[in-house]
């Protein structure tokens, strides 16, 4: 069997992971799995459900009952499947997000993840973004980057994301959120957000898309040669 290569992007809330992973997957042709998804849809879950993220005996009890499917559109687009429902958009909100990162803390809910990370990981190409993919997920991933931004600049991109799609947002609480986020992810014991030993740091602050992406080609083509 010809062997599949795997890139693994690290890094903080909002330094530009998603966008970046995306536009890498479509020029070469790997498959994206965006995890931070995966994490959201299980929070979304237990929201419904009216379990607190941090009740771990609620989230123990009811994990059971959630299966967790990734599809993907015609245009390569990961779509979110909860329990036979597309829940794509519904895990978008600023709400879910940090909910997200407190039942990310629980280990019965990584258990669970890791075990559908890996198995993607096993039968395709695949640039996978998160918090732990090069340390935790994917230790023996060819090529692994470590993006960050400062905390200003990154709530400063979420701001004008939203405001492009015409909703509401106020800086001072989004930069208070991302740092809460990082805080929570930083510190928790399993798993925590951390640059493994062997990846490449690349900080996006004074760096537009495309020159972030020609820079991780660029690792990506001395590591592997795509
Ligand atoms: O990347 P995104 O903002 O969608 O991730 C949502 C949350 O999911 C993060 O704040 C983090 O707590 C959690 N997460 C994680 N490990 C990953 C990906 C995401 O703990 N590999």
């Amino acid at each position: 069997m010809a062997k599949n290569y795997s890139i693994a992007i690290d890094g903080p809330a909002g330094a530009g992971k998603s966008t970046i992973a995306k536009r890498l997957a479509k020029e070469l042709n790997f498959m994206y799995v965006d995890t931070g998804a995966m994490f959201r849809t299980v929070a979304y879950f237990l929201d419904l459900l009216g379990i607190s993220p941090k009740d771990a005996d609620g989230v123990e009890r009811y994990i059971d009952e959630l299966t967790v499917e990734i599809e993907y559109d015609s245009d390569g687009l990961q779509h979110m499947i909860m329990n036979g429902m597309d829940v794509s958009d519904d895990i978008r909100t600023q709400d879910i997000s940090q909910k997200a990162s407190l039942v990310a803390a629980h280990g019965v809910v990584r258990d669970v993840l890791l075990d559908m990370q890996r198995s993607v990981a096993k039968k395709h190409n695949v640039i996978m973004d998160g918090r732990d993919i090069g340390t935790v997920v994917l230790p023996k991933a060819d090529v692994k980057i470590f993006l960050t931004a400062d905390p200003a600049v990154r709530a400063k991109r979420r701001c004008d994301e939203l405001l492009a799609k015409g909703e509401k947002a106020d800086l001072p609480r989004i930069l208070k959120e991302i740092e809460q986020r990082d805080y929570q992810d930083t510190n928790r014991p399993i798993a925590p957000l951390k640059q493994a030993k062997d990846a490449v740091k690349v900080d996006t602050s004074a760096l537009d898309i495309d020159g972030v992406v020609a820079a991780i080609k660029k690792i990506v083509e001395e590591k592997i040669g795509l």
